[in-house]
């Protein structure tokens, strides 16, 4: 039996062992995924088991994903442009790290939201990791705009100076930020503002109260709880929404080709995310 791990500390909540196990049994693939939890410390010893043959490869998260990058033997042009790996490849003992992240934010816009980024104009909240992937993802796919907007100044204008030459990307003030907002034809929040376990407060909203876009869709990358703050404002104005479950399956479905070069099952996917979050499976 094949093994993917994901790599994790700790390696409390996540859906994807019983995601990528349903995918797996679906198509009748013999391998298993499980979370490991590994020390930073420990991740050395743990690298040297992704190479074994029995093993696919591995996920990769929070705090392992900058480590695994500046640790593996090659990296696609993803995981060099975002800085980070969140998946790694055993090829034949050679650890080949990539970010499927951008990829699966791309195809939840795409196919989940019917949204096509290309010419629209984007703002983003935040200026963290999943940050750079959300980048990266927009302005590839040829937004005219891509407007941050983050807590802490500095790093939104370090995300700027890291990917202007992908596309038109700039950094907003706080008064800057309504207008910008208010001509979105998409916002997305990346921040943990919002997020139920481990996030700030779930009921707080990364705007202020009436800031928000007049049309089109508004995005949040949290999935827990299912409707953020943002979300239910954005609802309740008569915009379209999605949150974040959508990437998290498309992320996962894109590793999982990477690992055994078949196409992944994604209803099948969102069924078991569904279900492991304790939401209807539609
Ligand atoms: P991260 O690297 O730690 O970045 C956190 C971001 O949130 C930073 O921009 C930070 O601003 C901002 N922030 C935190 N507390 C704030 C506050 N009180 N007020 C304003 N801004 C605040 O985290 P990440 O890895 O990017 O993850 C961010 C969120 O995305 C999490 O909720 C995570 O669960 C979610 N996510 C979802 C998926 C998915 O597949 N759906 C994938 C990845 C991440 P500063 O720079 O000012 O600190």
């Amino acid at each position: 039996m094949k093994k993917v791990y994901l790599l994790a500390h700790p390696a409390g909540h996540s859906l994807s062992p019983k995601m990528h196990n349903a995918a797996f049994k679906h198509l009748g693939i013999d391998a298993s995924y499980q979370a490991w939890d590994v020390a930073p410390e420990a991740l050395r010893q743990a690298l040297i088991t992704l190479r074994q043959p029995d093993v696919y490869g591995a996920n990769v998260t929070v705090p392992h994903k900058v480590a695994v990058f500046e640790r593996v033997d090659t990296l696609t042009d993803a995981a060099k442009a975002i800085g980070a790996v969140n998946t790694v490849i055993n090829d034949n003992g050679s650890l080949k790290g990539h970010n499927t992240d951008a990829e699966g934010f791309l195809k939840a816009l795409r196919e989940d939201a019917s949204f096509d980024p290309q010419g629209k104009r984007a703002v983003m909240l935040g200026a963290g990791g999943s940050a750079r992937a959300v980048a990266y993802a927009l302005l590839r796919a040829g937004v005219a705009q891509l407007s941050i907007y983050n807590r802490t100044v500095q790093k939104a204008h370090d995300l700027e100076v890291g990917f202007r030459s992908l596309g038109p990307v700039s950094v907003l003030s706080q008064l800057e930020l309504e207008d910008a907002v208010q001509g979105a034809d998409l916002l997305i929040n990346t921040t943990s503002v919002g997020m139920a376990r481990g996030g700030v407060d779930p009921n707080q909203s990364p705007l202020k109260a009436g800031i928000l876009p007049q049309r089109g869709l508004v995005c949040d990358l949290i999935y827990r709880p299912a409707r953020t703050r943002l979300l239910r404002d954005a609802e309740q104005a008569g915009l379209k929404i999605q949150n974040g479950l959508a990437m998290l399956v498309y992320q996962g479905a894109e590793s999982l080709t990477c690992w055994t070069g078949r196409e992944a099952p994604i209803k099948t996917m969102f069924a078991s995310a569904r279900s492991a979050l304790g939401e209807t499976s539609t």
